[in-house]
């Protein structure tokens, strides 16, 4: 079989600079814009120069990739659909803003290709909406659903935030049944990280932030909600309707290779992992910075665990040419015992409460493994 690569594209603008946000994203002027779509356009030429591989899905993410407008959005496709070999059913998902049902032109982004949308709707509360610094209402996210979806789009995603200020189970359930009532097919839902440099972070001691306890309380309510409501979890923070799962993002998880383009942009192409800094100048001027070899063992383990079905032992030994350790199996044993752990002849997999605490679960199997 051909070997397919994904292809990401990175849009770094936003209308205005959420409260949690660490994304290489911020505010632009038409100029600005028009500049990047234009060197966009160079270094797709570029890479559709250098890559012979089919594309089996393009993502475009940011910071706000419609803030651009419908036809930067379609003159940016139709580079790609020139410049690279796209499979025939590509997944080619476009983030939107919740507002962009008033300004996009759906009909338009369809035609030319678009075939998914991933919608940042966060929640459907309007104070949560407001402690995070958004600028939408969950009706314009319902009114851009309505409208994507009359355009034809039937691959619907939704973004729900956890552990947010305010946050408590009976409004989580009011915004989880909101995406549900929409029919959306996929849900991502991401518990809130405060990284540093944002402003949450400055504003840690003084918000009400849930702790810990409460978090993973949120997170397991969160997973129970959306299966009983039919979406199956198959990563840590992502659900789906039955085959409406995310390629794109499978393909990551699954040590598939991708080239990303924009400023912030990682790529792992023909085993080296490398990224353009987060810095415009630079994306201009062709910089990437070498990350080092990827998809090596402990890659795959700590990738594969975020899954549902986990690490599947034959493909494992396929890849590498031997089984998992023995060290490494005697730790999935133990986390079975504990009950964050589900282990079979065939796979090793977190439960719901072992992926509250992946990190720590994923690096002692690591270690367990390296020290064999
Ligand atoms: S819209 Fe998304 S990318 Fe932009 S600032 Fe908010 S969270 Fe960050």
């Amino acid at each position: 079989m051909d070997k397919t690569i994904g292809l990401y594209i990175h849009i770094p603008f936003c209308k205005k600079k959420c409260a949690y946000c660490d994304f290489f994203s911020g505010a632009s002027d038409i100029s600005e814009r028009e500049q990047y779509v234009r060197e966009l356009q160079s270094k797709i030429k570029l890479w559709g120069e250098t890559a012979n591989e089919k594309i089996s899905s393009v993502y475009f993410g940011g910071g706000t990739p419609s803030v651009l407008g419908t036809e930067p959005l379609c003159e940016l496709l139709n580079s790609i659909k020139r410049e690279f070999c796209l499979s025939e059913n590509a997944e080619i998902t476009l983030e939107v803003n919740p507002e962009s049902g008033r300004s996009l032109d759906f009909d338009k982004l369809k035609q030319t290709g678009f075939n998914r949308l991933s919608i940042g709707l966060q929640s459907s509360n309007p104070t949560e909406l407001k402690a995070l610094g958004r600028i939408h209402t969950a009706g314009d996210a319902a009114l851009t659903v309505e409208r994507a979806r009359h355009a034809g789009f039937d691959n619907l995603s939704l973004d729900l935030m956890l552990a947010i200020p305010y946050q408590t189970k009976a409004s989580l359930k009011e915004s989880v049944e909101f995406c549900a009532k929409l029919g959306v097919t996929h849900i991502s839902s991401y518990l809130l990280k405060i990284e540093e440099g944002t402003r949450f972070y400055s504003l840690k001691e003084s918000f009400p932030f849930p702790d810990d306890d409460e978090q993973a309380e949120l997170y397991l309510y969160a997973v129970g909600l959306l299966e009983q409501l039919g979406y199956r979890q198959y990563e840590v923070s992502n659900f789906a309707k039955p085959s409406f799962e995310s390629r794109h993002n499978t393909l990551y998880w699954k040590c598939g290779e991708y080239i990303g383009i924009g400023p912030s942009a990682h790529s792992f192409y023909h085993g080296r992992r490398f990224f353009y800094p987060r810095d415009t100048k630079q994306f201009y001027l062709g910089k990437t910075v070498d990350d080092g070899a990827g998809g090596g063992e402990d890659e795959f383990i700590m990738l594969a665990l975020r899954l549902k079905p986990g690490l599947i032992f034959s493909e494992y030994r396929q890849k590498f040419g031997k089984p998992l350790s023995p060290a490494a199996m005697q730790k999935i044993k133990l986390f079975a015992k504990a009950g964050l752990a589900v282990l079979t002849d065939e796979s090793a997999s977190l439960t719901p409460k072992g992926f509250l605490v992946s990190n720590a679960i994923i690096a002692e199997i690591v270690s367990a493994r390296v020290g064999q």
